[in-house]
């Protein structure tokens, strides 16, 4: 089947762009509930049939199945970023992994490394907003091939660091979180830029 004359190779998708996903709470950035003065909820953005139509009714069923007031203005406003903790440095790896990667690979931005310190659960939102996630990445790293990430796993060997792979960052598991006391220098391998399906046999 291997070499199945039906097999389709799709072409690699374009680059979407980073910044769709909201980095503070779960969704994306242009869709959120707004509410208007009258009173009503509104959807913003236009990504769902929804998006647009004013929802007069929303606010006062809250209110009465909540048995608890529901005002536009009694808000509890975030913090988003909170205090980020330092990166470690470790520059003998870094000048390892700069043999490896492209500039563009490697990011020590603080909300980048932040971003992929934790998942998505209702304690790590909260946290980032109003808290602090504790030990985060120290650099995250964007393969785009297979050799990029064998080299990588040789390396992080070679100069005893830790590898955390990252796919979307949703999990509610807390399996993203970095142990608190790890000393090590720690990795996240973000695995978004290897997203081109090789192949499929659609007899199979
Ligand atoms: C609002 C909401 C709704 C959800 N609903 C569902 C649901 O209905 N069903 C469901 O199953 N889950 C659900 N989830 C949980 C979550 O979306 C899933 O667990 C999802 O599969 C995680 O995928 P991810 O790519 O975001 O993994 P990540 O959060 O990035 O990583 C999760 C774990 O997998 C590891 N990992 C990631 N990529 C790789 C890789 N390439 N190789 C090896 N290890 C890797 C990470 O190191 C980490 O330990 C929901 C989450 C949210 C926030």
């Amino acid at each position: 089947m291997e070499n199945s004359p039906t097999r389709i190779f799709p072409p690699a998708p374009a680059p979407k762009p980073d910044e769709e996903e909201s980095l503070d709470v779960w969704g994306f950035r242009d869709t959120h509930f707004e509410i208007l003065n009258n009173g009503s909820v509104r959807l913003t953005g236009s990504r769902y049939s929804l998006c647009g139509q004013e929802l007069p009714s929303l606010l006062p069923w809250v209110s009465e199945v909540m048995k608890v007031p529901v005002r536009a203005d009694d808000v509890h406003p975030p913090a988003y970023p909170t205090p980020i903790p330092e990166a470690l440095a470790h520059p003998q790896f870094l000048a390892e992994l700069r043999k490896i990667f492209a500039e563009d690979q490697l990011s020590q931005d603080p909300k980048v490394r932040l971003r992929h310190g934790h998942g998505h659960t209702q304690e790590e939102m909260f946290a980032i907003k109003y808290g602090k996630i504790g030990r985060i990445p120290d650099l995250v790293v964007f393969p785009t091939e297979e050799g990029q990430v064998a080299a990588l796993v040789e390396a992080a060997l070679r100069y005893e660091a830790c590898l955390i792979p990252f796919g979307g960052g949703t999990s509610v598991t807390e399996a993203l979180r970095c142990p608190e006391n790890e000393a090590r220098f720690i990795v996240s391998v973000d695995m978004r830029r290897m997203n081109r399906i090789l192949w499929i046999d659609p007899v199979n």
